[in-house]
């Protein structure tokens, strides 16, 4: 392992786990954030703690940035950008993909080298081998420190356009929360009689979960092939277990709208002539719809 010297802004709960694991990976750290006191632990373990963002950034040839959003980033960045001429920025905030292109121009404008990032971990996962990080934007900054920024996660670089970390992060993120949402929905209904506790209703649901995603890459694969599905159910069968999932919502006084969406989408699909309920065609009718 390398010892690059690395600049942590912004010490939230995920950017002093950012910060905790480049120090057990034995980086020379310099830390800076508004409230200075969320330092105090990591100064304690060894780190700099810097007076202003500018000296955080000279500090280290490697700056990485994780703030509330892009629009603190900048504001933040801005009276600092002098110091970034010739550094690198690694933005590891949550946002979309044309605020991390307009990013990499304001840093790129600025002479700094710039990767944005995405986190695919919790603070209590970061450096676990649970952890993966997105990165994407201009390649040699990531070859340079690929090594010091595997210490956060796996480090996965996904190209050249600085939007695609972000985009891959929200779209990861949406698979999640529409994941919770329709857990919470499973739950409201399976505990809506005598008999249900959301503890037993669980252990049923995530193994039933668990094996309904090894479908995920069959689908996948016939997104990608532009060819004949290799996965299809009836239309008329995915149609019927649509509306007995919103009738049985609406009876056990749950709310349906969503099952409402999709059965009238389905039905849609019906009366425009579909047969089959396919990977391929699912995703063109959301690229369409919106
Ligand atoms: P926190 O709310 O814990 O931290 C927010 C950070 O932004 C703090 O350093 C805060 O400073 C700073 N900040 C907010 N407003 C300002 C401002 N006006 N000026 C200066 N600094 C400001 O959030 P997290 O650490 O959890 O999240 C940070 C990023 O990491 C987000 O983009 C989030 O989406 C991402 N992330 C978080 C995950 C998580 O599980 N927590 C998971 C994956 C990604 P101060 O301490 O002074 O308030």
């Amino acid at each position: 392992m390398g010892t690059t010297a690395v600049t942590v802004i912004g010490l939230g709960e995920m950017g002093r786990a950012l910060a905790d694991a480049l120090l057990t990976a034995g980086h020379s750290t310099t830390v800076w954030n508004r409230s200075a006191a969320k330092a105090d632990d990591l100064v304690a373990r060894g780190a700099v703690r810097a007076a202003t963002v500018e000296e955080a950034v000279l500090a280290s040839p490697l700056t990485l940035v994780c703030l509330l959003d892009y629009d603190v980033t900048t504001a933040l960045l801005e009276p600092a950008a002098g110091a970034l001429r010739g550094r690198t920025l690694v933005n590891l905030t949550n946002g979309t993909p044309t605020q991390a292109r307009e990013a990499e121009a304001w840093a790129v404008q600025r002479g700094a080298a710039y990767l944005d990032g995405g986190i695919m971990a919790i603070p209590s996962t970061v450096a676990t081998p649970q952890a993966f990080v997105l990165y994407s934007g201009q390649k040699a900054p990531f070859d340079a420190h690929q090594a010091t920024l595997e210490a956060l996660g796996a480090a996965k670089y996904l190209g050249a356009d600085a939007g695609t970390a972000a985009l891959y992060d929200l779209a990861l993120l949406s698979a999640m929360h529409v994941m919770f949402d329709g857990f919470f929905h499973a739950v409201a209904m399976a505990t809506s009689n005598e008999e249900g506790t959301a503890t037993g209703f669980t252990e049923l649901l995530v193994p039933w979960l668990t094996n309904m995603t090894q479908v995920m890459p069959a689908f996948a694969a016939d997104v990608d092939s532009g060819g004949e599905p290799a996965l299809t159910q009836g239309l008329d069968v995915v149609l019927a277990g649509v509306r007995n999932m919103a009738r049985a919502s609406r009876d056990a006084g749950v709310r349906a709208d969503y099952f409402e969406q999709s059965v009238a989408d389905l039905e849609k699909q019906v009366a425009e002539g579909a047969t089959v309920y396919t990977g391929p065609d699912v995703v063109r009718r959301l690229r369409t719809s919106g």
